[in-house]
């Protein structure tokens, strides 16, 4: 059966952070990043990516459909028994339909936990606008806080760093609105449902204890 864990958060809240630290503890769950999915739609140039990343580019959603294809290829190609870890999916009230229809129609599993993480908004523009990403091994620095030893470069893997294009002060502004818009009444979808679990974000290493301890010990 699968499991699935959600992390549903603003852009900037730490979802991308923390499901890479849960990674290292929890190498068995299996990381599922629609972000991530899109990106690499995009440099592979495929119509999906093409599709895609106008939406990206302008901090839009990308269709619904699209992305709910995505992610059920994906799981329908990998193991039978596993628990995932959704990153940034599903991100509007429609997407977490299709995703309890596709999950109750194969009889595969359901959704277990969401864990909302929070971080004050001030705070997200400035994380936002200042992250920085590895091209190679997408370890996250940031500008000022965070910043690389080595200019450019990656302190793990060495690879090239980046600004994402849509980490600009101007889209973030608008993610953040359609974060607002178009994925906060996810709180109230999932909170119905009590599997809802606020969690503390500002703080790295809290998140993960939190989370961790929600979960229980590894069986
Ligand atoms: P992220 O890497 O999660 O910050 O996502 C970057 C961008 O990819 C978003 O601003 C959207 O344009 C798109 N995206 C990622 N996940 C989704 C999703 N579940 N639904 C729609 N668009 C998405």
């Amino acid at each position: 059966m699968w499991d699935v864990l959600v992390l549903l958060g603003a852009p900037g809240s730490g979802k991308g952070t923390t499901a890479g630290d849960l990674a290292e503890v929890r190498p068995d769950w299996i990381h599922l990043s629609t972000g991530d999915m899109l990106r690499d739609a995009i440099k592979s140039g495929s119509p999906v990516g093409l599709e895609a990343k106008q939406c990206m580019d302008q901090g839009q959603l990308v269709p619904d459909e699209v992305v709910m294809k995505i992610v059920s290829e994906y799981m329908e190609a990998g193991p039978t028994d596993a628990v995932y870890l959704f990153d940034g999916f599903p991100r509007t009230d429609a997407q977490a339909q299709l995703l309890d229809e596709f999950l109750e129609s194969s009889g595969k599993g359901h959704v277990s936990h969401v864990f909302l993480l929070e971080v004050p908004e001030e705070v997200l523009v400035d994380r936002i606008a200042g992250r920085l990403i590895c091209r190679d091994c997408g370890k996250v620095f940031h500008r000022t806080n965070m910043p690389p030893t080595k200019e450019s470069m990656c302190d793990d893997c060495s690879g090239d760093i980046y600004q994402r294009p849509d980490d600009n002060r101007e889209t973030v502004l608008n993610r953040l609105k359609v974060f607002h818009n178009q994925t906060a009444s996810l709180i109230d979808y999932y909170g119905a449902k009590k599997i809802l679990h606020r969690v503390d974000c500002l703080y790295r290493d809290r998140a993960l204890d939190a989370i961790l301890t929600i979960m229980g010990p590894k069986s």
